[in-house]
């Protein structure tokens, strides 16, 4: 037995010898959690022993700590990365700096690769990296695995970057060279990784100690192949239907490939190539529109790195939000008492996912019937989407409010009943999430508080008891916010006067 443990003692002496004098170059994954259209990875498969590196960096993102359902994604995410690199995934929690630092020191790092990332914090923190390892010779090779172009390469006639969607969208999407066609998965990748210093994915801490997303499991396929499934079969079925079907939240008629976009297990090259290489229709240019809009938020995080926090338009500053924890709390959990915003926040918290339509919806109860700050919409949805990503959850939020760039304008306050009358008019999604309303007839669904006592006795609801009350008086809030909004505009006259 002694002698048998000595062989091994040896033949990891000699392992570790061999993996010593061997340059290595380290692949640094990040928000490009796949292997094929990664040209970071590739260029660094090309040049030597591959250590592919993640880091999960909890203390450098400021405030924009990872939301829990996207840690669940991040943990079946990496072991799904791990899976394809055969276990080769070496692991680390902590500041990449010092990390790298470390694997610079212990091993023969000559060189290390990335995609770019975009996030104000990301862009400091990798700036700093980049400078400290060149001046210990190593070698930093960046790339663009993200973004289907960089945000420096669209601006204006005079340099400065675009604040407003159309003008953008013609500039970079109609009038431009097409964007960097996809690269295969590296042919072959030599790897090698870190045994002694890496941590288990679970080690890692990301899955949460509750069990609330356990519903997630059979509604999503996490990783590249599940994004490469999901990509296919909305190409070959629901796009047929986008153009006049995303607005509709009971149907099957948008990608779902948020999540996949954000972690990157899909780059947006992969899907515009995919659905370029359909014949062309308006649903097909709808759906690119829609990844244009990805782009613009990128964009504008990009240029304004402050979008997370402050209002692109400053005037808001002096907006009246109100503090109000119950109200909150009940658009939290979905009872407010208007059936189409409870149902999107039911499905927020039960899918990790909410239609975009009924998105746009709640924000706009939040911040416009409720006059909540939208940054109390903004960080419950960080918490609860799987694709919670800074640069559209920002961007989205301040179009919502009405104080980002190109904003719908303040006195469209979304209604809930007539917008769910529009979209879910036989109440499919409604009903769906929120069971309690499932006898309601579809004349009185979006409105159960004008319902006739016999219906809701033969609906088996008591408003009140099955189902709330309405929490504001629609119409009135709605005036209460575009006063609240006038109140800004007149300020605003006051002061240039
Ligand atoms: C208040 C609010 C918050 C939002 N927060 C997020 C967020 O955190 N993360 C996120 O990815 N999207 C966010 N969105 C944008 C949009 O709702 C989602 O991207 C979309 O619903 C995702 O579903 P899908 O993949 O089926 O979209 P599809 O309709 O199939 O669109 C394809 C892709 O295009 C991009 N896209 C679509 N619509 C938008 C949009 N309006 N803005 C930017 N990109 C878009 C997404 O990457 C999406 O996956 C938010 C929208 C609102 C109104």
């Amino acid at each position: 037995m002694s002698h048998l443990s000595s062989d091994v003692d040896i033949t990891e002496q000699i392992n570790k010898r061999l993996f010593l004098n061997k340059s290595i170059v380290i692949h640094w994954f990040r928000q490009d959690l796949r292997l094929t259209d990664n040209p970071a990875l590739s260029e660094a498969a090309k040049n030597g022993l591959l250590l592919p590196i993640y880091i999960y960096d909890e203390k450098n993102s400021g405030d924009q700590h990872l939301g829990a359902a996207s840690r669940w994604w991040l943990h079946n995410s990496l072991s799904e990365l791990n899976k394809s690199l055969n276990g080769k995934l070496s692991v680390f929690s902590g500041d990449p700096k010092i990390i790298l630092s470390d694997l610079v020191d212990k091993h023969n790092v000559t060189a290390v690769y990335w995609n770019r990332c975009y996030e104000p914090w990301r862009i400091a923190r990798d700036t700093q990296i980049k400078k400290e390892l060149e001046n210990r010779n190593i070698e930093i090779h960046s790339f663009n695995g993200s973004l289907l172009w960089e945000p420096w390469q669209t601006l204006k006639q005079d340099d400065t970057p675009y604040k407003v969607f159309t003008p953008f969208y013609k500039k970079r999407y109609l009038y431009s060279v097409p964007p960097r066609e996809p690269i295969a998965a590296p042919a072959k990748l030599d790897l090698c990784d870190c045994k002694s210093d890496k941590l288990s994915i679970s080690e890692l801490g990301l899955k949460p100690t509750i069990n609330w997303h356990d519903k997630f499991i059979p509604l999503w396929k996490v990783g590249e192949v599940g994004a490469r499934e999901r990509l296919s079969a909305f190409l070959e079925g629901e796009l047929t239907n986008y153009e006049q079907g995303r607005d509709y939240p009971a149907l099957k008629s948008v990608s779902r490939l948020s999540p996949h976009l954000h972690f990157g297990e899909v780059s947006p090259n992969q899907v515009w190539y995919a659905s370029k290489f359909l014949e062309s229709s308006d649903d097909q240019e709808h759906f690119l529109r829609e990844l244009a809009w990805r782009e613009f938020s990128y964009n504008l995080l990009y240029h304004f790195p402050a979008l997370p926090t402050d209002n692109l338009q400053t005037n808001f500053d002096s907006f009246p939000w109100v503090e109000n924890e119950e109200s909150l709390r009940r658009w939290q959990e979905g009872k407010t008492g208007y059936p189409l915003i409870d149902a999107g926040m039911r499905e927020l918290w039960q899918t990790g996912y909410m239609h975009n339509r009924v998105r746009m919806v709640v924000g706009s109860f939040l911040v416009k019937n409720l006059l909540l700050h939208w940054h109390q919409g903004e960080r419950w949805f960080w918490d609860c989407l799987l694709d919670a990503d800074l640069a559209n959850n920002s961007a989205s939020w301040q179009w919502v409010a009405g104080c980002g760039a190109d904003a719908a304008p303040y006195f469209r306050v979304f209604n809930p009943t007539t917008q769910g009358q529009k979209f879910d008019a036989d109440g499919e999604y409604t009903k769906r999430f929120v069971p309690e309303l499932k006898a309601m007839p579809n004349k009185y669904l979006f409105n159960p508080w004008d319902a006739p006592e016999e219906v809701l006795n033969k609906a088996k609801v008591k408003l009140g008891t099955d189902y709330p009350n309405p929490i504001v008086d629609i119409k009135l809030s709605r005036l209460r916010a575009i006063e609240a909004y006038q109140f800004l505009r007149d300020q605003l006259s006051t002061i240039d006067s």
